[in-house]
């Protein structure tokens, strides 16, 4: 049987792309991505000239079936999405699941994530944390995974669309507090990058109030409970407090 070759491309820089990575995508019989037109100009640059295959959400069940049959007979494929590392927050659970569950490897070719780019400029704590993807659209189903993850004292990693941004922070101003400590990291890599880093509530006014910061892709991070400025404050009060008591 073949291989599976699960191959990050770029979040944004067009650089950001690993000399292994163009080397398995020029190797492989057929490239599965999530949108083939959207990976030519990629493909091209790189003078990769594979075939392309359609792997999409609408399409999955069927292109999976395809392509087992192709890996079954020997021939190798790279699954690459839109952007950045697949099935973060992108197709190909399924294909992975269904090859791994016939006996084919799966190899990654690591390179960019957007969550992973962004924790590591966020100075936000990074030993532990969650990635929780894209929130509910509705604000009823965003608040309460909200408050399911309000005691949570991980890191919490969200990815958001421009369209909601705004209503994202609002929310979790609302239900973590405004004093707790929060990252909004818009287009790392590209040209107007920006890493904002304030307590929830002054980060929604900033982006409230700046129609440019409502622009392009984001990954919110929020300090988890025990971290935020409030928290810190309290435990300094309450050290002093202690303190004071057994002072003379
Ligand atoms: N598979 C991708 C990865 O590895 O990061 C994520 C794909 S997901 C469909 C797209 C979301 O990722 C965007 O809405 C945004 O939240 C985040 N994202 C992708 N590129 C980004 C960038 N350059 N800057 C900030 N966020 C980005």
């Amino acid at each position: 049987t073949g291989c599976l070759w699960v191959v990050a491309t770029p979040i944004g820089h067009r650089d950001d792309i690993s000399a292994r990575a163009i080397e398995t995508l020029r190797n492989v019989t057929v490239i599965a991505a999530e949108d083939t037109r959207h990976s030519k100009p990629l493909l091209l640059q790189h003078n990769i000239s594979t075939p392309l295959i359609a792997l999409h959400e609408h399409n999955e069940r069927e292109a999976v079936a395809a392509i087992l049959r192709r890996l079954e007979q020997g021939e190798s494929v790279a699954l690459i999405s839109d952007a950045g590392t697949p099935l973060i927050s992108d197709p190909g659970f399924r294909l992975v699941r269904a090859a791994r569950e016939a006996g084919i490897r799966c190899a990654p070719v690591p390179g960019a994530c957007a969550a992973i780019a962004a924790l590591s400029v966020a100075g936000l704590p990074s030993d532990r944390f969650v990635f929780e993807g894209f929130l509910p659209a509705k604000s009823a189903a965003r608040r309460a995974r909200l408050q399911e993850l309000a005691g949570d004292s991980r890191t919490l990693i969200f990815y958001e669309s421009s369209h909601r941004v705004l209503e994202s922070l609002t929310d979790m101003r609302d239900v973590f507090g405004a004093g707790r400590a929060a990252v909004v990291a818009r287009e790392l890599t590209k040209l107007f990058e920006t890493v904002l880093s304030e307590p929830l509530g002054d980060l929604v006014e900033r982006v409230a109030s700046d129609a440019n910061q409502q622009r392009g892709e984001f990954v919110i991070l929020v300090a988890g409970r025990g971290d935020d400025v409030d928290d810190r404050l309290a435990e300094g009060q309450r050290v002093f407090a202690l303190l004071r008591q057994e002072l003379p």
